[in-house]
């Protein structure tokens, strides 16, 4: 669907964390494609001009990913500074007049989220809300009372297709490759249900701590920062039904409904961790609670996935870094061959990070008399890191073309928090574990039904090459 495009970009938090590390190298290889052919105002609490703001964007570009000299000519005389409170007015007015007769912009919120709701009134008060577009960063809410809240104060300036949430992970390369893969081949779909896959697990591992975001960390935790937004969605990708094609908003509509049929995780489902270490980081408190670790069981009512359990599980300071999904399929009778046959021989495997790789787990027989067999992966594709389109660049190109498929709605955002919202806080009891480790040895217990863990490995087709 055509949708007119925005005709000036206006990002609030331009001289934050966020645009210092992903809007500027987003905004530059927009540039780059011949993308940005409008003003890009940046809005923030100091006192800068716009040559100050031009300055910090090449220091970001050097620090990530680099200046592209040309397409920085292109960025650099676009973008202008206001500098005032996102409580006072007098700030919006600049912003009204800097705006001159743009007919179609867009605001970009990249700002603490307790500040969505000023910036959104400021721009109503301000006229700037006119035909406008607002992109929010994620996270949307707390829980579901507060994301309630925050969609009833959005929805009362903007309308719903006016309004963006990013969720950036879902403008990943390879979680968009999980979708083409899912309804792009006719062979998985005789096979994508109850009668053939066991379960399935999502992991996403970091090897690293909190680091210097403790403060930031202790207002999330493991389930709020990734399992509610990032590790949700690609379960949806995963489970949802076959979106209509031409029917506007259809992948969006097929997400929301399998996110609805998400029974709400229960306590006994859940198991939080923390490392050893944490507390002691700056900003985090010396009996602080947060977990840094969660493993969940999720089920989902439906006829397609009814008894197919779903573990998601996601830690800091883990082994490795990687996020890898594991479909397990059903062992084979075993009336053909003998009965050493491992059980959990048949598995899809789409890793999604740092490396992107499609593997089918198969069995093929070994050489000799006996009738037995070994492991093997059949590989769809393998893509050693870093080879994708930058996220951001994505986002907002899509943002500025109306385009919404990425971006997460109203209702599926309060069917997502719906899911996890009873086990948020200290609903559950916390366990420690070592640096290093897979997390607190309980998590092994919320999985014993249908055997281990998959563990992802530092990628294990890079010797291969
Ligand atoms: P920062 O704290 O680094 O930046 C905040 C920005 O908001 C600054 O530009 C600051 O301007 C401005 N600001 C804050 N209060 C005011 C005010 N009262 N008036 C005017 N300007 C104000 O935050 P981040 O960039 O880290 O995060 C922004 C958003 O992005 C958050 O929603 C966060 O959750 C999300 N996010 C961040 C990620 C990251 O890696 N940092 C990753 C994913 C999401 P100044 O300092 O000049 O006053």
């Amino acid at each position: 669907m055509a949708y007119d495009v925005s005709d000036a970009l206006v990002f609030f938090g331009a001289t934050g964390d966020l645009a210092y590390k992903q809007v500027f190298p987003a905004l530059q290889a927009l540039a780059k494609r011949g993308h940005l052919n409008m003003p890009v105002i940046g809005v923030a609490g100091r006192s800068w001009t716009s040559e100050q703001l031009r300055d910090h964007a090449r220091q970001s570009l050097q620090e990530h990913g680099g200046v592209d000299e040309a397409a920085f000519a292109q960025l650099a005389p676009r973008l202008t500074y206001i500098g005032g409170d996102y409580h006072a007015a007098e700030t919006y007015q600049k912003l009204r007049q800097a705006l001159g007769d743009a007919k179609r912009p867009l605001h970009y919120l990249a700002i603490p989220p307790s500040l969505f709701a000023t910036v959104v009134e400021g721009l109503q008060q301000s006229g700037c809300d006119q035909n406008a577009r607002v992109v929010l960063e994620k996270p949307f809410g707390r829980d579901l009372e507060s994301a309630q809240e925050l969609n009833k104060i959005l929805t009362s300036v903007f309308p719903e297709d006016a309004i963006f949430r990013i969720d950036h992970y879902l403008g990943k390369e390879p979680v968009q490759n999980l979708l083409y893969f899912r309804f792009a081949n006719s062979f998985l779909e005789p096979i994508w249900n109850r009668e053939y896959i066991d379960s399935i697990q999502i992991t996403m591992a970091e090897n690293f701590g909190v680091e210097d975001r403790g403060k930031f960390y202790e207002e999330a935790g493991a389930i709020r920062d990734v399992v509610e937004n990032h590790l949700l969605q690609v379960a949806a990708l995963l489970t949802m039904e076959p979106p209509a094609r031409g029917a506007p908003d259809a992948i969006r509509d097929a997400k929301t409904q399998v996110v609805k049929a998400m029974q709400p995780l229960s306590i006994a489902n859940v198991v939080r961790g923390q490392y050893q270490g944490y507390r002691q980081t700056p900003g985090v408190a010396p009996d602080s609670t947060v977990e840094t670790f969660a493993a969940v069981k999720l089920r989902i009512d439906s006829r397609r996935w009814e008894g197919v359990p779903i573990y998601i599980r996601a830690g800091k300071c883990l082994p490795v870094t990687s996020t890898e999904v594991l479909v397990e399929l059903k062992r084979p009778p075993r009336v053909v061959f003998d009965a050493t046959e491992p059980e959990h021989a048949n598995y899809y495997r789409f890793r999604l990070s740092p490396d992107v790789t499609i593997a089918l787990g198969a069995r093929v027989k070994q050489p000799g008399e006996a009738m037995q067999g070994e492991p093997t992966e059949l590989i769809a594709r393998h893509i050693p890191g870093g080879d994708e389109m930058l996220p951001y660049e994505r986002l907002l190109s899509d943002a500025m073309h109306g385009d919404q498929t990425l971006f997460a709605r109203e209702d599926m955002v309060e069917a997502a928090w719906s899911v996890v919202d009873p086990i948020l806080g200290n609903a559950t009891p916390l366990h420690e574990y070592a640096p290093g480790t897979w997390g607190p040895p309980q998590a092994n217990a919320l999985i014993a039904g249908n055997g281990v863990w998959h563990n992802p490995q530092v990628d294990p087709l890079a010797s291969k090459q």
